[in-house]
């Protein structure tokens, strides 16, 4: 009784503090590009109950797949992927734009609208069988979680989850993700 009691008040914090995470996130229209709204998180990262309560929602969320590994990708998914990685006591590893990573590396390549890109990650980052849940602030399209989903694959990971900030649902990036199970704190 008193542990169901003690979960629906949990349950309706974390509304509360996800409902304020969304009230913080800052909108900048034509960034980078005429036409885009870019998501600015540096609000709720300059807050430190709500970045805290975003990554202890996020956390919460992806300890539900028992992962082994947190896998955050380059750049603003390394800020939420690292403290995740720290609160859930799990190895953190980085993918990231060719060049970037110091080791040897693993890439995979994918199809933008216009042109191609790649994310890479070191060659001993992924252990046969580990379960990965992969860590980004935002979902848009999909195609850098889905990429970053193959490159695990590849590597022979398997993908727990993939875990984010926030959602624009509009986009339908959860299609592009559909053979992974996909969390999100809040959603546009
Ligand atoms: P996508 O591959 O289309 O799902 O794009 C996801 C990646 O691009 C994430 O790493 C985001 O940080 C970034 N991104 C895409 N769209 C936006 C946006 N409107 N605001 C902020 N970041 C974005």
């Amino acid at each position: 009784m008193g542990g169901q009691f003690a979960r629906r008040a949990r349950a309706a914090a974390s509304g509360v503090i996800a409902d304020d995470i969304r009230a913080a996130v800052r909108d900048v229209p034509n960034f980078p590009k005429p036409g885009i709204v870019f998501k600015d998180i540096t609000p709720v990262l300059a807050n430190p109950r709500l970045f805290r309560g975003a990554v202890s929602l996020m956390a919460r969320a992806i300890a539900r797949y028992q992962p082994d590994e947190i896998v955050a990708i380059e750049s603003r998914g390394f800020l939420l992927g690292a403290p995740v990685a720290d609160a859930l006591g799990l190895p953190l590893q980085l993918v990231r734009k060719p060049g970037k990573l110091p080791y040897k590396t693993a890439g995979y390549d994918y199809q933008l609208e216009y042109g191609s890109d790649r994310l890479e990650i070191h060659i001993d980052a992924i252990a046969r069988g580990q379960r990965v849940a992969i860590v980004d602030d935002l979902l848009a399209t999909g195609g850098t979680a889905a990429a970053t989903a193959k490159l695990v694959e590849q590597q022979g990971g398997e993908v727990a989850c993939c875990a984010f900030l926030i959602e624009l649902a509009f986009l339908d990036g959860r299609h592009s993700l559909a053979r992974w199970p996909v969390e999100r704190v809040v959603e546009f």
